[in-house]
């Protein structure tokens, strides 16, 4: 039995690396947090080693054979950890009375389901997945509201924009109207850039996953890294913060700074900017959101002031990165254009890193689907799932008509 009185915390895409650097936190703090479960696709090696260290209740695959391997594997060390498989465990897991705080982390879409069960089940929710948000803002942000949970950003712009608000705005996390009520006149989303801001379009077409890869600042998994090169991460993250602070898209400039240190700021009617400033290293923002209202130790060593000799700060190149203009326009358009948009961008940054189609073909993709395909109004879950499924498929048509323009891209 759990005998054990501080947070409970289920890790949803506990082996990717937001999982991993969140289980680093959690170690650092025995006595405040307790890993009640785990979950992950399909990677049960690494799994079984998180259980090893962390022996939770609890390990989910998506994948039923890896589960099984997993239990097979866990049953040798007599591991009390329970291996469960299916979406329906999934759900029911985080839905669990004894789950206090869902560390919402799996990439993509997949992570929707389980991070609105956690929202409808009144959970502290620590979210990562940023594409949840996006394809269901208004259905995500209502369940929260209704189920007095608590939705606290992870993704190190929103964690900053978080600590730069007001804390009359912190307190639930749903849509409020800021820019009327908070006295907060605009709100300045810093980009890194990625590693190809300073390309020329016809560099842009020669870029290769491995490069793509290459992120400047942060370590991070292979899908936000090449999101992060096409800026689609930052139309993505536009999209989030929209919903996660009651802003409209105007409200909100994008700006490229390089360096990585200013994590975003938020600008007052008075004048006055917020910014916030941390080591490009996800535990700080973790150990914020699972702490919060307080802080905690995050292991990380502080930034020197001294050594801030260059904090630069560029407007982007929409014509280069068109994908920042798709999401604002998806957002404005509402419905189930983003989820769209997402979708669309999930199979095209899939297609490229197999290497079926260029890097500035992702974005055409993405514009592809979302000229193409009719854009409904979203009652619930399965209007989204709707529009994601056909837009998966749109988005596979345009690819493999792209492979045939150029048919030595996987050579
Ligand atoms: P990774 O690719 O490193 O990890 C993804 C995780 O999701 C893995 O644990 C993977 O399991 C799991 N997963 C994938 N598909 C499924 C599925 N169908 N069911 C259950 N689990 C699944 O991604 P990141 O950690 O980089 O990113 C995770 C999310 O956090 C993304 O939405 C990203 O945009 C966001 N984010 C990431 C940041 C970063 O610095 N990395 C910063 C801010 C936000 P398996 O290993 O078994 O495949």
């Amino acid at each position: 039995m759990n005998e054990h009185t501080g947070q409970s915390i289920l890790v949803l895409g506990s082996t990717g690396s937001v999982g991993i650097n969140t289980l680093d936190v959690i170690q650092q703090h025995p006595e405040t947090f307790k890993v009640l479960a785990l979950a992950a696709n399909q990677n049960n090696k690494l799994l079984y080693e998180q259980c090893r260290s962390h022996k939770p209740r609890y390990a989910h695959l998506a994948c039923p054979k890896a589960a099984t391997q997993l239990q097979q594997q866990l049953k040798t060390v007599n591991s009390p950890t329970q291996v469960l498989t299916g979406e329906d465990k999934l759900i029911s897991l985080v839905a669990d009375k004894s789950v206090d705080t869902v560390v919402s982390a799996i990439v993509g879409a997949a992570g929707l389901p389980p991070t609105l069960a956690a929202a409808q089940t009144g959970k502290r929710i620590l979210l990562a997945n940023k594409e949840s948000l996006v394809i269901a803002g208004e259905l995500l942000t209502k369940a929260t509201q209704n189920n007095n949970a608590v939705l606290l950003p992870i993704d190190s712009e929103h964690n900053a924009i978080f600590q730069c608000l007001p804390s009359s705005h912190q307190r639930t996390l749903a849509p409020k109207e800021l820019s009327k009520t908070g006295h907060v006149k605009k709100v300045f989303l810093t980009a890194s850039g990625g590693p190809f801001w300073k390309l020329s379009s016809q560099e842009l077409d020669k870029v290769t996953p491995q490069q793509a890869l290459a992120h400047p600042v942060w370590s991070m998994g292979p899908k936000i890294s090449i999101d992060s090169a096409t800026m689609m991460n930052k139309g993505l993250e536009l999209i989030e913060a929209c919903w996660l602070f009651g802003l409209q898209p105007d409200d909100i400039q994008v700006i490229i700074h390089p360096q990585g240190v200013v994590h975003s700021m938020v600008e007052y009617i008075d004048g006055a900017i917020i910014a916030q400033m941390a080591p490009s290293d996800l535990r700080v923002m973790i150990s914020h959101g699972l702490s919060w209202p307080q802080r905690t130790r995050s292991g990380v060593t502080p930034l020197d002031p001294l050594s801030l000799t260059h904090l630069q700060f560029y407007p982007p190149d929409s014509h280069k990165f068109p994908s920042l203009r798709l999401a604002r326009q998806a957002m404005i358009t509402g419905g189930t254009a983003p989820a769209i948009l997402n979708a669309a961008n999930e199979e095209a940054v899939c297609a490229f890193l197999k290497q079926r189609i260029g890097f500035t073909q992702i974005v055409e993709v993405v514009e592809k689907c979302l000229t193409s395909l009719a854009t409904n109004t979203v009652e619930d879950l399965s209007d989204i799932l709707e529009a994601d499924a056909q837009a998966r498929s749109a988005a596979q048509q345009t690819i493999k008509h792209c492979e045939k323009r150029y048919p030595c891209m996987s050579c």
